[in-house]
């Protein structure tokens, strides 16, 4: 997935909405749900930016970056070398070959 979403930084509370273009996104703060495992994560007080027209939400990129790593105290560690996908060996091909004696 990639992520165009480049906004430019918004100099005050609240900029167009890029999902209608006719409402105005507003900064407020909502309790924030997530899944951790198997636990609901319940985050008071998140920043999100909602839509006073269609009401899409959209959570601000530096908070979820920032409780990603809360959550995720693996997050914040180095990052591990890459695991090396082991390469499917060939199709076998050591075909019983009859005795040359
Ligand atoms: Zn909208």
């Amino acid at each position: 997935m990639n992520h165009p979403q480049t906004f430019p930084a918004p100099s005050s509370n609240s900029f167009p909405c890029n999902e209608c273009s006719a409402g105005m996104k507003h900064l407020r703060h909502i309790t924030y749900f997530t899944w951790l495992g198997e636990e609901l994560i319940m985050v008071p007080n998140f920043p999100a930016w909602i839509c006073d027209m269609c009401g899409r939400r959209e959570f601000d990129e530096r908070a979820i970056a920032w409780l990603t790593m809360i959550l995720n105290p693996n997050a914040g560690k180095p990052t591990r070398r890459p695991k090396r996908t082991p390469r499917p060996g060939p199709a076998k091909r050591n075909l019983p070959r009859p005795p040359l004696d």
